[in-house]
């Protein structure tokens, strides 16, 4: 018999906690695996905490991690890999937009072989606008990461236990979670899901949150800009051989040449915006190189609740989060 760990990062979620728990126990519990839930608590300021308690109080198979404060979402999945001992892991939101009817086919297709199971968003119901900047950042995606990564595929997934260890082995700071396990290989799978509505409260994710997390997502798996830099550099120089040859020849056969003050501005004011732009991209990757050399820890673990294990009893796992 297997154990099933089912990851819940949260942050703000009151609302919904009792009734993602009711429901994911509703699914699973008529199946022969053993599950246990490791909800995640990203610095919550409403009863989260308290609640998911209660829920693990009632339930011993529900496992409490509180982060000393907010990390943002990547974090709380990398702790929850961290913590979550289980043959399978699944991962999944906690607002039910992720639905657990179809928690039995990820388990089931991983009993058939899969490694790796994850969900593809059908019929996403944000906004418009919203859903065309998704479709934007996944073909971008397709045409420039060093990886295949799958088309609408978030972090809801299920995972073998060796693609979480593979996971886990990785130092990587900025991490950008659905890169990381498509990177991971091993027999992966897509299988359709329907994205729903949140079941309650509001995203916890701002516009700006998410065009960073899709810059890093970009950066993390691309040395594209960095050519692009390079391919412009070729451009402006083979521009520059071509003026230059112009001028001389142009003065040698006598040719009434007279560099007009447009097109020297013009020519200024393009190069200075293509190195302005060049730098912020190579800032990017200085950026990167920093938060990685720093080493910092992505997270940092106030306390477990449930399993009556304090964070110093634990072992391996969660030194490798904070250290
Ligand atoms: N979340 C988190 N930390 C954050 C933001 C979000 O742990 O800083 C959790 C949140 O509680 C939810 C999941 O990540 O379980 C996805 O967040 P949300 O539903 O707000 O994003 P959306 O579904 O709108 O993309
Ligand atoms: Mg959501």
């Amino acid at each position: 018999m297997s154990l099933i760990s089912i990851v819940v990062p949260m942050y703000n979620e009151e609302e919904v906690l009792a009734e993602l728990h009711r429901q994911v126990s509703a699914e699973l519990d008529p199946l022969p695996d053993d599950i246990e839930f490791v909800f995640v608590d990203d610095g919550s300021r409403d009863r989260s905490v308290a609640i998911a308690t209660q829920i693990s109080d009632a339930d011993s198979r529900v496992r409490v991690v509180v982060l000393s404060r907010n990390f943002g979402h990547e974090a709380a999945i990398e702790a929850g890999l961290r913590e979550s001992r289980g043959d399978a892991v699944i991962v999944m939101d906690a607002d039910l937009q992720d639905g657990p009817d179809i928690l039995p086919r990820l388990i089931n297709a991983w009993h058939e072989g899969a490694d790796v199971v994850y969900a593809v968003r059908k019929g996403r119901k944000e906004g418009r606008a919203l859903r065309a900047a998704f479709s934007g950042f996944y073909r971008l995606a397709e045409r420039v990461m060093s990886i295949d990564l799958p088309r609408d595929a978030g972090p809801f997934s299920l995972m073998d236990r060796r693609v979480v260890d593979v996971l886990n082995a990785m130092p990587e700071k900025g991490r950008y979670f659905p890169g990381l396990r498509a990177f991971a290989g091993f027999h992966q799978v897509g299988m359709e899901a329907e994205r729903r509505e949140r079941l309650a409260g509001e995203t916890k994710y701002s516009l700006v949150k998410r065009t960073v997390g899709a810059t890093n997502a970009i950066f993390s798996f691309s040395k594209l800009p960095l050519r692009l830099m390079t391919g412009m550099g070729f451009v402006m120089t083979a521009l520059a051989v071509i003026g230059l040859i112009w001028v001389i020849v142009g003065t040698l056969v006598g040719a009434d040449i007279q560099p007009g003050w447009a097109s020297l501005m013009i020519v200024l004011l393009f190069i200075g915006a293509t190195v302005f732009l060049f730098m912020g991209i190579l800032g990017e990757y200085v950026g990167k190189i920093y938060d990685e050399v720093r080493g910092r820890p992505n997270y940092v673990v106030a306390e477990v609740i449930g399993d009556g294990v304090t964070p110093e009893q634990q072992p391996a796992p969660r030194e490798a989060g904070t250290a």
